[in-house]
This record gives structure tokens, C-alpha cells and sequence, in this order.
């Protein structure tokens, strides 16, 4: 049973390429197993989330960490009655368009291209990848996606000016994404928080007197925990507080945006759409939770000098192996230099370094030095 403000797989604005209707699944369901086949997917088990594969094969990658945001993502459109395929869907797309190297990958891949008066966005990027770049059906190019779907890869996490990115017109610019695209971003902001917390202090590279000290909500669930359980060990009921603050991030975001859905008056994907605001949302105590444990992360982690050298390592790869197949396009695979003839070259080689693995361009720049 979907709400009346969730989007309905009939109503769907469509496919670019109409296909016939397949026997047991519907088109959102179809979307979803097509993101699950597609070679851009399956490439987010070799690219850093945050942390390299040095540091161990249990910490996240952006295929587990993808996962992690379909499962919170789920939890919540069920209990709003939302259209879950399209939610699911939509998790598992979220981070296609992402570089190797993590966030240092994407910020030297945007510096590179605006030396050519270019610039290189994630979401666009996962855009080009399922409309253009996966090969896999003899009747289109691409996956072939319902509407929602690119509507959403563009929308989930940013709100794109309708004069900036006239190209994007179809894309309803000016007015909200549906809820099932809104919530993406925020399990996406629960999922890496927590995860984060969780592989920063297996890494050691976080201790548990500067986590409790830095992060109020987590020092209140561990107290509870060191009271529930004195006898287990630290690690146990440092995983049970992490646990209490997921549920409490979700569970906040459901009750919330509840709230915010009837505030609103929001009877209809257009209501939504014509909302002022983005309804997903959290209570303004939990949003301050939450943004202390982001800026926590920020402060001890993801800028720490433990990671630095990595993240310098890998700014660099990208820099140089963007400026040599800049100069020396003759050196790009013969797909990638029959459509340099169509586009500016800068755009083709960002588009070939932003589809490669940690370890595929790794090897390319061994190659070359
Ligand atoms: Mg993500």
C-alpha cells in the first residue's frame, strides 16, 4: 500500500526508448536490476569510499557502503509508504558517477578539468554513465531508465539552477524531487556517519576518549552501553552505541518528515513537488546530532595526516595522467579517441579517469611512469 504522496510505477513518466512490459516485474523493479548488471556498478567494490584497501578488506568500499545506503533507505520509504523499488533503485545509482581515490579523486579531477574551462560533478557524471556509456542492450544506448530514476540521480542530493544547466530542462529544475529521491541523500549522510565512526576507530586512527569527547550523542549511548553491559569488551559496546545511533538517526527521519509530509499537506507527488521546501528531513535536534558527528569526522578523520598521504598520492595520478592523455591523445583506447572527434578532449579523458577503478588507474599510472 503507497501513500498518496508516493510515486506510482503507472504513472511513471517513462522510458526515452518505450519497451514492451515485462511479465513479473515492474519498471522500477527493472531499473533497479538494471543498475545491479551494469559494469559501472560493479567497478564500486575497487573505489576508496574513505579508506584504501591497505588498511583492511573489512572497511568499507562504495559497493558495501551502497548497500548500506539501499538498506537504511528501505527501512525508510516502508515505513513512510513510499515506492520502494524506486528507492532501491536509486541507492544503488547514488554513487556511480564517483571517481577512484574517493573525495580526493573528485577534487583533483575537477581541478584538472577547469584548467580547460570545464568541471567534473559526480551526478552528472552517473547521468552520462546510464544514459551513454553502459553498452549492454542492441536496441538503446545506456540502461534506458525510467524518468524518476534520472530524475533522481541528478536531483537526490543538490538542487541544480534551472539557467546554469539548461541541458537538465527535463528534469523539472525548479520543483522538488518526489520524497523516494529526497531520502537518498540523508540515509546516504546516516550510512557513511556511522560507518565512518565505525571503520575510524577499528582503523585506530579515532580513539574512544576523542570519539566520546567529540560526539555528545555517542558518549550518551555509550555510558548506557558501559551500564547495560560492563563485563563485554570495549569493541562491543562501542558496536552498540553506533547501533542506538543508527536507529535513532532513522527512526528521528521517519517521525520527522511524517511531521513535515502533513505540515505540508502533501497529498500528491505534485504537492511535493510543489513544496517550498525538501520535506525529508530531520528534527532540528537530531539535524544538530548528526552535524556534530559530521564535523567531528571532519576535524579527526577525514583530514587526518594518516590519510593524507594516500589522498596526495592519488590527487596526483589523476593529475598527471589527465595532463598526459591530454598532450598525447593518440595514447587513448581507439573507443575513447573516436569520440574526442565529437567532444572536447578534456571532457573524454575526465569521462574515461572517472569510470576507472583504484586499481585500474593505478596500474595505468605504473605504466607510464
Ligand atoms: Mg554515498
Amino acid at each position: 500500500m503507497l501513500a498518496d504522496y508516493a510515486v506510482r510505477v503507472e504513472q511513471s513518466r517513462g522510458r526515452r526508448f518505450p519497451e514492451p512490459k515485462h511479465p513479473y516485474r515492474n519498471d522500477f523493479q527493472r531499473d533497479r536490476d538494471r543498475v545491479i548488471h551494469s559494469r559501472a556498478f560493479r567497478r564500486l567494490e575497487a573505489k576508496t569510499q574513505v579508506f584504501t584497501r591497505r588498511y583492511s578488506d573489512h572497511f568499507r568500499n562504495r559497493l558495501t557502503h551502497t548497500l548500506e545506503v539501499a538498506q537504511i533507505a528501505r527501512t525508510v520509504a516502508a515505513q513512510l509508504a513510499l515506492n520502494v523499488d524506486l528507492v532501491e533503485a536509486l541507492a544503488l545509482v547514488h554513487d556511480v558517477g564517483h571517481p577512484p581515490f574517493g573525495h580526493a579523486g573528485e577534487k583533483a579531477l575537477d581541478a584538472a578539468m577547469r584548467k580547460h574551462g570545464y568541471f567534473f560533478d559526480h551526478n552528472l557524471h552517473a547521468l552520462r554513465i546510464v544514459e551513454d556509456f553502459e553498452l549492454r542492450y542492441a536496441a538503446f544506448r545506456g540502461l534506458n531508465l525510467s524518468f524518476e530514476v534520472r530524475e533522481g540521480i541528478i536531483k537526490h542530493s543538490h538542487d541544480y539552477k534551472a539557467d546554469e544547466f539548461p541541458e537538465l530542462s527535463e528534469y523539472l529544475l525548479d520543483s522538488r524531487p518526489p520524497l523516494e529521491a529526497q531520502l537518498i541523500d540523508l540515509a546516504d549522510e546516516i550510512a557513511y556517519t556511522n560507518a565512518d565512526l565505525d571503520d575510524g576507530y577499528e582503523s585506530r586512527l579515532l580513539q574512544m576518549d576523542e570519539i566520546r569527547s567529540g560526539v555528545e550523542l555517542f558518549d550518551r549511548f555509550y555510558t548506557e552501553a558501559e551500564q547495560t553491559w560492563p563485563d563485554v569488551i570495549e569493541k562491543l559496546r562501542f558496536n552498540e552505541s553506533i547501533k542506538r545511533m543508527l536507529d535513532r538517526f532513522v527512526g528521528d527521519l521517519i517521525c520527522n518528515t511524517q511531521e513535515q509530509i502533513r505540515a505540508a499537506h502533501a497529498h500528491s507527488v505534485e504537492d511535493v513537488r510543489n513544496s517550498r521546501e525538501r520535506l525529508v528531513l530531520f528534527s532540528p535536534e537530531v539535524e544538530k546530532e548528526r552535524c556534530q558527528a559530521k564535523a567531528f569526522l571532519y576535524d579527526t578523520l577525514y583530514y587526518s595526516p594518516s590519510l593524507d598521504v594516500e589522498k596526495k598520492l592519488g590527487e596526483q595520478i589523476i593529475t598527471e595522467l589527465f595532463d598526459f592523455w591530454v598532450t598525447k591523445p593518440d595514447e587513448l583506447p581507439i573507443t575513447y579517441r573516436e569520440k574526442a572527434e565529437e567532444e572536447p578532449l578534456p571532457r573524454v579523458v575526465c569521462d574515461y579517469i572517472a569510470g576507472m577503478t583504484d586499481n585500474y588507474i593505478y596500474d595505468q599510472y605504473q605504466k607510464r611512469r
